[in-house]
């Protein structure tokens, strides 16, 4: 048993996590930065946090990630990373000449208290910058928040880029979160079934699950190009799925350029599909194509016809917080039971919307944000559970107690196929149910007496 120290008592834990339930900051700002055309993240501290930032993402998405450094060593380290940063700007654009170079900061560079808008004034004074050519950049030190945080407040950098002309595009922003690139793909067909015209920030589809064609493109064919975000600024309106990762730019857009937003759930499952559909409907106003309808129908259909595998099912999750609520909403609209949530960001308001949406479940709710992985376990320790549902990391839990697993969230790193098929929509519900149910009727037939091991389930 690999987790065989973990203690079935639990104490409380103020200063010390075990098996943290996140990764660092840059990671999401880095993530989310590949969602714009022509972009180079740029991760401005020494170059062991972007080796570590860019191989969480390579063996998450089974892409190469190309990103820069400002490469610190003892002076930038002493006297701020200023002269690494500018001649970083000098160095990319005159090397790879990108569209974007999106910088953010670790925790060195933010300890240090290296000022990034001020770095990108210098570097546009001294004619560092080409003419149309843009540098954003987030403030994301990893002793705070989460990769989630990180993910957020470059997205919001982007929401930044807007210049708006006065002049209605006619567009509807649609602000995904941090989900699969294929899970962004289905976002712009179910949009675009209805008929509505988006702008998608950030948008990692054909950059993170691109074709192998054979030739070498350092900058891929998919993102959300600089025009798209300049122009987000004149939209009608804008959609941001998750409280976590979108919220801050769309209320960004509205305060400042009164681009009004509504914030939704991250469209998992049947009813925070039904509500992102009910926004895009209402948008357009038209009634839902049949193509959409039947897509419900029959992940209505499914669900009923294996209510009985998935009733009472005591399930354990950790992830994000974004995707938690929504899986969360999904199980118990199913009659399982989701008891134990960790999520390993912060956020009080986390807490109290699952014990909401698990209050009339007929269980207790064990939930914890800023939580982390040993205390899920010590949790499934307590009271089993009949399945988890969460990153890699909850492979080591899952086999020391012998529970069915369903892998879903950030990271994935020893399986394939994530980054290509989407499980937000209707769709993606269908694709999250076929997982639960192949697990959990595995395990039905692995445990059958001989005499029960039925052909048909
Ligand atoms: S030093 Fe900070 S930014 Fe760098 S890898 Fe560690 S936690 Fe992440």
């Amino acid at each position: 048993m690999l987790l065989r120290h973990t203690p079935l008592e639990i104490k409380e834990r103020k200063a010390l996590t075990i098996n943290p339930a996140k990764t660092c900051q840059p990671i999401g700002a880095m993530y989310a930065a590949l969602g714009i055309h022509g972009c180079l993240p740029h991760s401005h501290g020494s170059q062991g946090c972007c080796a570590y930032h860019r191989s969480t993402l390579t063996r998450h998405y089974k892409e190469p990630i190309s990103a820069s450094t400002s490469s610190f060593t003892e002076g930038a380290s002493v006297f701020g990373g200023q002269a690494n940063m500018l001649q970083a700007i000098n160095n990319i654009f005159s090397v790879y000449d990108p569209e974007v170079i999106a910088i953010h900061t670790t925790c060195l560079s933010e300890t240090i208290g290296d000022d990034l808008p001020q770095i990108k004034k210098k570097a546009l004074a001294e004619g560092k910058i080409p003419k149309g050519k843009e540098v954003i950049s987030a403030s994301t030190p990893s002793y705070a928040g989460s990769h989630v945080t990180g993910f957020s407040n470059m997205v919001k950098s982007m929401a930044q880029m807007a210049e708006p002309t006065g002049k209605k595009n006619g567009k509807v922003n649609i602000i995904p979160g941090w989900v699969e690139p294929a899970d962004m793909e289905e976002l712009k067909r179910l949009t675009a079934l209805i008929g509505i015209k988006t702008i998608l920030f950030p948008d990692t589809s054909g950059v993170l699950n691109g074709p192998l064609s054979g030739e070498y493109k350092m900058f891929p064919e998919g993102g959300t190009t600089v025009a798209e975000l300049k122009s987000c600024g004149d939209s009608k309106g804008t959609l941001a799925l998750g409280e976590w990762c979108s919220a801050d730019a769309a209320r960004e857009l509205d305060s400042k350029l009164k681009v009004p937003c509504s914030v939704l759930d991250m469209p998992f499952g049947l009813m925070a599909t039904d509500r992102f559909i009910d926004a895009l409907r209402t948008i357009a106003g038209v009634t839902i194509p049949d193509e959409i309808a039947n897509e419900r129908g029959q992940l209505v259909d499914m669900i009923s016809d294996m209510h009985q595998y998935l009733y009472g099912k005591k399930v354990a999750l950790v992830g994000d917080p974004d995707q938690l609520i929504a899986m969360t909403e999904f199980l118990v609209s199913m009659d399982m039971k989701p008891i134990h949530i960790v999520t390993g960001t912060p956020g009080k308001k986390f807490e109290k919307r699952i014990k909401e949406l698990t209050k009339d479940m007929g269980h207790e709710v064990n939930v914890k944000a800023k939580g982390d992985m040993f205390l899920l376990h010590q949790w499934i320790k307590n009271e089993p559970v009949d399945l988890i549902i969460g990153n890699t990391y909850c492979k080591y839990i899952a086999r020391d107690e012998d529970i069915p697993y369903v892998r879903w969230g950030f990271p994935i790193l020893d399986r394939q196929g994530h980054q290509y098929f989407p499980t937000v929509g209707y769709k993606g519900g269908l694709r999250l149910l076929e997982k639960i149910l192949g697990v959990l009727q595995d395990r039905l037939d692995r445990d059958a007496p001989e005499e029960k091991f039925e052909l048909v389930l």
